[in-house]
């Protein structure tokens, strides 16, 4: 149930669904997703679906990992890039095979600990791990070319913009969880102004602030 062919069926699906960029696909068919869900979906791993991880948080399905990576790519040159949300760890190691360096911030101690040493066992040297409120961004290794948020703000958080490049660009899933979130493109155009592009209408856990 986690073969190539198994695999390579999600990617189909992917790509009948208008997911097009070939580096996103074939990063994807190359993730063991399986590894990064609890043992008993392991078998539906490779479904366009979203499953628990535990502690009341999903990991995402590939769709949206897909798309969201999609957008990322718009800019290239990723040499730095902030993930918000590390949950199971998927969505990192997706992106950490597109980019140069990536940072990740997950909130919960022990999916922080999970992802970390998947991460590494998989052998993704360039994600760097961190436990904290990613709300706040990760203003060690700040500016970023790129952010990308897997939780739901309310609002947009004036402290993410203001950690990325002027230029840069953030994906974010915004709205409360009674109303429709819509994932967000942000681009920071100069030191105090950016636009936002609106685009897939989604659904994703909250991003909490402490
Ligand atoms: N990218 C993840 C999706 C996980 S769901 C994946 O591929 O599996 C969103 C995650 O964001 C959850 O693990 C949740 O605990 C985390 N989260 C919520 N608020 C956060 C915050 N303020 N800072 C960091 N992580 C947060």
């Amino acid at each position: 149930m986690t073969s190539q062919r198994t695999r390579d069926r999600l990617i189909d699906r992917l790509q009948q669904k208008g997911i097009s960029h070939p580096e996103v696909l074939r990063v994807m068919r190359l993730v063991p997703r399986h590894l990064f869900v609890d043992e008993a979906m392991a078998s539906r791993s490779y479904e366009d679906a979203s499953f628990p991880i535990g502690h009341g948080q999903t990991i995402s399905q590939p769709y949206i990992v897909a798309r969201m990576t999609e957008l990322i790519l718009e800019s290239d040159n990723l040499e730095n890039v902030l993930e918000v949300g590390t949950g199971s760890g998927y969505q990192a190691a997706v992106l950490g095979a597109l980019v140069k360096d990536l940072h990740t911030v997950e909130v919960l101690t022990p999916l922080y600990r999970q992802a970390r040493d998947l991460l590494y066992k998989l052998g993704y040297r360039n994600i760097r791990t961190h436990l904290g409120d990613g709300s706040w961004g990760w203003p060690d290794a700040a500016p970023y070319d790129a952010i990308m948020v897997t939780a739901a703000p309310d609002e947009m958080p004036l402290a993410l913009v203001q950690q990325l490049k002027i230029g840069g660009r953030m994906v974010i899933p915004v709205g409360s969880q009674n109303s429709e979130q819509i994932l967000q493109v942000v681009t920071r155009t100069s030191e105090s102004e950016y636009q936002v592009k609106n685009h897939d209408s989604v659904v994703f856990v909250p991003l909490v602030s402490k």
